[in-house]
């Protein structure tokens, strides 16, 4: 139809000339699409005679030409007004009251003795409205005072507040709609007389709905009671419904929805959650959400006194609604919009606290003032290290390396993080920051998170050392007691200039005389807390830790905000990328076949297993196992090394230098191997249910191999059915980015797991993601940034500086406890 009144139009502008189309002429075209048109729109006659008309249209003069024209555009007018839709009806409204709240807190206590004054730490069986009960409920979820349950945030919500019309309604979305009773009708269920049913019948303007409400019980099955049910809902009367929408037989219907009969439709609805965001909490046993309703209402009132840690004009700027308001707002929102506007407040609160406390703590460790380590020019300690090395060093490490030498010479305490992919080369840096310390006339320490690594590690500097003359010790738990305290004299008197060890380096009895540097290997594995106790050993140490997990900036930002970052971005060359294969468990024949033909060439493979005994609630193959079967069965002709976490760590030394010097073929292991461990002639990895592992953590494994020139092999058994599983394990095949895996591994699981459940220094976040919320937290960073830049003792946020100092309290606290 618009086509046509384009035609009228243009025909009216060039003076009704009866245009030429590209295939005829505009009157032909009309009188042709007027007398085909549906006959089912109103006025067909008219169209008809119209298009009689047009086809005669050549002949008439042009005022005669004009009248038809307009006759016809006058008609097609008229007919688009019949064809459109009334206007659709707006949503219905609703009348809620004033926000359901306990009695002010100001108000006289118990027995008119005085008010309280209740505070964020009062306890909760203190407080009006929450009984002795209830706080023994709510103590089982780890909730105890005020605070705590202010702070215990909904997990979702209901969204009664979505208003519609009737027609409007969509199964599986929550809703709430204004209508009124056609009919109501209870009876008890055909097949269960213990089941009553009330069903109503409701309509709005638009249509109608049933809604039906269930009662077990018998003594809801008399007569009686049903009667009375009936006579709630009389015919004619206005209800306000909320629920969720299910399909049924009869259409879209309510279930056990929350229902209120409104004495006129303007009436408000008294009911606490009809119309409204209705919040969801996490529940225990014998708390049920009402009640939990009832205690979180007894204590926001009290949130009002609580004021605000940011200055106002700080949270115009950064359009921030006030605290008190958000956290009113999280349990009970009035709009989707105050929802997410609370939400925002709250994940900037605890992204802002983090930063603080980071830069903060980065400030504490640079602005003390440092011993400048510079190892002389010319013929250095690092000059001849490197000119031991079989290889030159990549851009990358060179790099990092002088970064780091440039830090060290200066007065202040250097506080850095070397990021590097596996295998990109960070112990030879890190070798040769620890030489530049002790060239300057200090003591080094390196700490390695196993025992594994850390002898590794010895070994490899015990091969270099000796021949800079530089000396060298081993310190691990398992370090017998003779030998320790021998080395911890030398260590104390200065004896001793480079300590490897694990974290028995934190133990108290350790004592250095002159500690310059201290290197944390694989320092995600590591608590913050333990980082910062080695660090209080000395008077002023330079600080680098070294990771090879790559993190995502978000966590990289919660973990490391204190440091400072230098990237090995570059792998050293000739290395051939390891080819990942996804295989189902029943193909594990082929990974035996791959294996037996890579050592056939003289190289090694690694089997790594998720465990290390049988378990037999999971099912899972172990270690242990696996070593039987493939040194008995598989390969009764190789060696089969054996590597655990249990095992006694002479034990593990052992397995691994078999390994190394090639006396064993193959190695199956648990995680250990995990980080760090280093021989270049494997070239075969196969993990047995890889399905259980992070893809962080498989990327590290999968660095095991690849090590050396020879191309080398990864296998992911994966015995899950689950699609998902193997669309994540779909992910390594594709890509050996280990940024790209790791924010794959965020999205997918989570930050804890990302970096493994020993990382004790992930924040403790309520409301906040590290996978979603980045924008919020760049946001903290700056503003943590500017906060501390005008006022870095907190001077003028003292809100803000006891907040950081009940956090560090508690992570302290949370250290003492692990
Ligand atoms: P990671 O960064 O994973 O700790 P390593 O420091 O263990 O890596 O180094 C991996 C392997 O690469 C080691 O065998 C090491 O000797 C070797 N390597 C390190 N730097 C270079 C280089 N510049 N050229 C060649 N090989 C190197
Ligand atoms: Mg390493």
């Amino acid at each position: 139809m618009s086509t046509l009144q384009q035609a009228l139009q243009l025909e009216a502008d060039r003076g009704f000339t009866d245009l030429m189309g590209r295939r005829e002429r505009f009157s032909g075209f009309l009188a042709r699409n007027l007398r085909e048109a549906d006959p089912a729109m109103p006025e067909p006659q008219q169209r008809q005679e119209l298009a009689a008309a047009f086809e005669g249209y050549g002949e008439l003069s042009p005022g005669r030409r004009q009248t038809l024209v307009r006759r016809c555009r006058e008609h097609l007018h008229a007919l688009r007004r019949s064809l459109q839709p009334a206007t659709p009806m707006g949503p219905p409204r609703l009348r809620l009251t004033a926000t359901p709240s306990a009695p002010p807190a100001s108000t006289e206590g118990r027995g008119g003795a005085p008010a309280p004054a209740w505070n964020p730490e009062s306890p909760l069986g203190e407080i009006r409205g929450i009984g002795p009960r209830t706080a023994a409920r709510l103590a089982q979820l780890g909730l105890f005072v005020v605070r705590d349950l202010v702070h215990y945030y909904p997990r979702d919500y209901l969204d009664y507040a979505n208003l519609v019309r009737i027609t409007g309604l969509e199964v599986g979305r929550t809703a709430t709609i204004v209508a009124t009773v056609r009919r109501c009708h209870g009876f008890s269920s055909p097949r269960n007389p213990n089941l009553a049913i009330l069903e109503l019948h409701l309509s709005d303007p638009t249509g109608r709905i049933r809604v039906s409400r269930f009662f077990a019980g018998r003594r809801f099955a008399s007569p009686g009671w049903l009667k009375s049910q009936e006579r709630q809902y009389p015919p004619g009367a206005t209800v306000a419904v909320s629920g969720l929408v299910k399909e049924s037989p009869y259409g879209p219907a309510f279930q056990d929805p929350l229902i209120e009969v409104l004495e006129s439709p303007q009436a408000p609805v008294r009911h606490s959650a009809i119309g409204r965001l209705m919040p969801v909490y996490g529940l225990t046993e014998g708390l049920g959400a009402d009640r939990l309703r009832q205690a979180m209402a007894a204590v926001l009132p009290l949130v009002e006194q609580w004021g605000d840690p940011l200055p106002a004009d700080l949270r115009r700027v950064e359009q921030l609604i006030d605290r008190p308001q958000a956290l009113q707002q999280i349990h009970n929102p009035s709009t989707q919009e105050l929802l997410r506007a609370s939400r925002h407040r709250l994940v900037f609160d605890e992204f802002l606290l983090l930063q603080v406390g980071l830069l903060t703590r980065r400030r504490e460790l640079t602005s003390r003032p440092a011993q400048p380590l510079q190892s002389p020019g010319g013929d250095s300690l690092v000059t001849r290290f490197l000119a031991l090395l079989p290889f030159p060093l990549t851009a990358a490490q060179q790099r990092v390396l002088d970064e780091i030498r440039a830090d060290l010479a200066r007065e202040q305490t250097m506080a850095r993080l070397v990021q590097g992919d596996v295998g990109s080369g960070k112990t030879v840096v890190a070798i040769g920051a620890l030489l530049t310390a002790i060239d300057a006339g200090c003591q080094g320490a390196l700490m390695a998170p196993t025992e594994v690594l850390a002898e590794q590690h010895f070994r490899k500097l015990a091969a270099w050392l000796p021949q800079l003359h530089v000396s060298c010790a081993l310190l691990t738990g398992s370090t017998p007691a003779r030998r320790r305290r021998e080395l911890l004299t030398d260590l104390a008197n200065g004896q001793l200039q480079l300590l490897v060890g694990t974290h028995a380096l934190l133990e108290d009895p350790v004592a250095f005389a002159r500690l310059g540097l201290v290197v944390v290997d694989e320092q995600h594995r590591f608590g913050v807390a333990q980082r910062n106790r080695l660090l209080a050993k000395g008077l002023q140490p330079h600080l680098l830790t070294m990771t090879a997990t790559p993190i995502p900036r978000t966590l990289a930002l919660s973990l490391h905000g204190d440091l400072e970052v230098s990237q090995i971005d570059e792998l050293p060359p000739g290395r051939t990328p390891i080819r990942t294969t996804l295989l189902r468990g029943s193909e594990r024949d082929r990974a035996y076949s791959l294996i037996r033909d890579e050592v056939a060439r003289g190289q090694r493979a690694y089997v790594v297993l998720p465990l290390v005994e049988e378990s037999e609630k999971l099912d899972l193959r172990s270690a242990v196992e696996v070593h039987r079967q493939l040194s008995q069965e598989i390969f009764p002709d190789l060696m089969v090394g054996l590597l655990h976490g249990r095992m006694a760590s002479q034990e593990k030394q052992k397995a691994i230098q078999a390994f190394a010097a090639g006396q064993s073929q193959v190695l199956v292991s648990t995680t250990v191997v995990e980080v760090g461990v280093d021989v270049p002639e494997a070239s075969v990895m196969v993990i047995e249910h890889a399905e259980r592992f992070g893809l962080a953590q498989l990327h590290q494994l999968r660095g095991r191999v690849g090590r050396g020139a020879a191309a080398s092999h990864c296998l992911l058994l994966n015995d899950s059915r689950q699609a998902q599983a193997k669309q994540r394990l779909d992910v390594l095949v594709r890509s050996t980015d280990g940024f790209e895996i790791a924010e794959m591994d965020l999205r997918l699981r989570g930050p804890g797991q990302v970096l493994g459940t020993r990382q004790s220094g992930l924040p403790d976040l309520a409301l906040a993601s590290l996978s979603d919320d980045g924008a919020v937290l760049e946001q903290a960073r700056r503003v943590a940034q500017q906060i501390l830049g005008q006022d870095p003792e907190l001077a003028h946020h003292p809100q803000l500086a006891a907040l950081l100092a009940r956090q560090r309290a508690r992570l302290t606290a949370a250290v003492r406890l692990n």
